[in-house]
């Protein structure tokens, strides 16, 4: 017999079910956090599947034929996800986002949409609502989500170059039918329409320019993201990741860019527009510079879990309180204790220790 360790149990993932304090308090607008960090952003991941199997997300060695996603019983319903997004909207959250896997699979995904879209802020401003996707299915969907009440969304494009864009992919699709997505969403009106490219050194990072020039003069917002150590499948390497400041000398060198603002404290993107005035790019400088000290985020799993932190090994099961018939004011102070507990800053901290066993992206959403 072999020294390997086997896992036998499946760790998706370490389950914590929060402790319901027995004062109860209501909802104020804002909990902080033990960092001073206010709750302000919920990202909801409403499916674990996805049509895609980008090899720094989903590879397909894992994700193969054999993977077991998660049975339907598993899932929140949309009246579970309605009652965690009120509680969190109560809490001060001002913006949510759907993710996945890939979001546009979740069945009726625009019933959720259309709940979550008549929500209110306590000051009775309404939610940005938006939503990332691959933009498989966007051509086809992109008006139900408007009418639905979606604001905005975001599209994920790793690569102009449909070879490099079907290596990523791994399942053959092609680069024309996103970009199709793309235009149908603008069409709509689904608000300012941004577009994420993860740059994986050696494999994509030859992309960087053509995409900022196809995008450059567009009503589009290209976004460059670092490569993230996220989850444990893709085999991240720090060889791999191409710096922001990289990409943006690289991009400089042909199309002068300078640094703007950024819009709010909490954006993750640091913003800069071409000289000549045809517009901007964002860089997300995840593993480069972390900006942990000003995250506000929030991940709710495809099965009730949450994550105060993209890197965190465990979440807490909101689900579990939900269905052992828990009240709203429960749930709420359950939420409000365990945020103000929170000293979450991976990415700040991130040195050799990147081999514990993390949640995957596609798991709680990017
Ligand atoms: N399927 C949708 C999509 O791809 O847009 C939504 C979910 S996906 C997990 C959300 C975002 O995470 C995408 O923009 C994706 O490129 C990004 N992402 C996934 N794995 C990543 C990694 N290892 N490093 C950086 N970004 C990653
Ligand atoms: Fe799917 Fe998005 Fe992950 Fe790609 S990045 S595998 S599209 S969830
Ligand atoms: Fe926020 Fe965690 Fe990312 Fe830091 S590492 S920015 S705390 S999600």
């Amino acid at each position: 017999m072999s020294g390997k360790v086997v896992l036998l149990t499946d760790r998706r993932y370490l389950n914590q079910v929060p402790r319901v304090p027995s004062q109860l308090e209501a909802p104020t607008g804002f909990v902080a956090d033990a960092l001073g960090r206010p709750l302000r952003d919920l990202r909801i991941s409403v499916t674990d599947r996805c049509n895609f199997r980008c090899v720094y997300c989903m590879p397909k060695e894992v994700f193969g034929r054999d993977y077991a996603f998660l049975p339907q019983s598993s899932l929140l319903s949309f009246e579970e996800v309605m009652r965690i997004a009120k509680i969190a909207v109560a809490h001060g959250v001002e913006k949510i986002r759907l993710t996945g896997g890939e979001p546009l699979l979740r069945k009726h995904i625009e019933k959720l949409i259309a709940a979550l879209s008549v929500l209110k802020m306590p000051d009775g401003r309404e939610l940005d609502l938006t939503l990332t996707t691959n933009g498989a299915l966007l051509e086809r969907m992109a008006q139900t989500l408007k009418d639905a009440g979606l604001k905005r969304v975001t599209v994920s494009l790793d690569a102009l170059d449909d070879a490099t864009f079907k290596h990523m992919n791994d399942v053959d699709f092609p680069v024309s039918q996103v970009l199709n997505g793309i235009d149908a969403a603008h069409r709509v009106g689904l608000g300012q329409i941004k577009v994420n490219m993860v740059v994986k050194g050696g494999m994509n990072d030859q992309e960087i320019v053509p995409m900022a020039r196809h995008f450059k003069n567009s009503p589009f917002i290209l976004r460059f993201i670092e490569y993230m150590d996220v989850g444990t499948s893709n085999g991240w390497r720090m060889n791999e990741v191409i710096p922001s400041a990289e990409v943006v000398r690289r991009i400089s060198a042909l199309m002068p860019l300078e640094p703007i603002e950024k819009n709010d404290a909490g954006e993750t993107a640091e913003r800069w527009r071409y000289r000549d005035g045809a517009g901007e790019i964002g860089v997300i400088s995840s593993v480069s510079q972390a900006f942990c000290h000003a995250c506000s985020r929030a991940r709710l799993s495809t099965e009730g879990k949450l994550y105060t932190c993209l890197f965190a090994s465990s979440g807490h099961d909101l689900r579990a309180l939900m269905r052992e018939g828990r009240s709203d004011e429960e749930i709420s102070t359950a939420i409000a204790h365990l945020w103000r507990a929170r000293t979450d800053r991976y990415s700040a901290l991130r040195t050799g220790h990147t081999n514990v066993r993390k949640v995957e992206m596609s798991y709680i959403g990017g």
